[in-house]
């Protein structure tokens, strides 16, 4: 990897928009190269990863989980996860609701939308987030507090088309933020933009972006 990659990226950032260094597959030398000079907060997209590095590595990092979760994989990481950013769906809303008052904490979360074209990609509809937020299921659950919304655009050329998706998603936040979340200031974190297309999320208000190839790539 070069540092190089990671101070330019970090120049360009606004100050006010997080960076999550996506780390998965990274070695751990890769991980400490980045935090002694100072990045804290980094992304992983795999349970046992997650786990294995969160033992080896300082503890004052901040662990953020944006990949698929499956719900038997959960107890991986509930114990110490800062933000579970790929919450697809209600069932695993659920299911972390559950996991994360066996270990007596209140969990953070985003929503994660679809707005990619790609029939792969997972998420809500917008449709389905305010049912979910309007639902008495929500209103039990107490160890997971939603703070934001996330999600990933399609993967293209065509940045006109990438602009569109962001500009869509930052819509969802505002959306939910007047109906469900307007008392609540916790709710503010919109997490978009990946190595080919952060510079559009940012101008399209994204205050997170999660980089992994152009920081670690050679
Ligand atoms: C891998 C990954 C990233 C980082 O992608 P790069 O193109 O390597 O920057 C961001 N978000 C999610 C959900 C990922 O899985």
């Amino acid at each position: 990897m070069k540092i190089n990659n990671y101070n330019q990226i970090k120049r360009t950032l606004p100050p006010e928009v997080k960076l999550v260094a996506v780390s998965k597959f990274q070695p751990v030398e890769n991980i400490m190269t980045l935090y002694n000079v100072g990045q804290r907060c980094f992304g992983e997209n795999r349970p046992l990863e997650l786990r294995d590095k969160h033992v080896n590595l300082p503890k004052d990092i901040e662990w953020h989980f944006i990949g698929n979760l499956q719900t038997n994989k959960i107890k991986y990481i509930i114990s110490y996860v800062s933000l579970i950013h790929s919450i697809a769906t209600s069932n695993l809303m659920l299911a972390v609701d559950k996991e994360a008052e066996k270990v007596d904490r209140v969990v953070d979360v985003l929503i994660e939308f679809h707005v990619a074209r790609e029939e792969s990609k997972h998420g809500f509809s917008i449709k389905e987030a305010k049912q979910f937020l309007a639902s008495t299921e929500f209103s039990n659950m107490k160890h997971i507090r939603i703070v934001g919304v996330m999600a990933m655009a399609s993967l293209t050329s065509d940045m006109d088309e990438v602009r569109t998706e962001f500009k869509t998603i930052k819509s969802y936040f505002d959306e939910l933020k007047n109906l469900y979340f307007a008392d609540a200031p916790w709710f503010k974190k919109i997490s978009m933009g990946m190595s080919h297309d952060y510079t559009i999320a940012v101008e399209e208000g994204a205050t997170m972006v999660r980089i992994g190839t152009a920081i670690f790539a050679d």
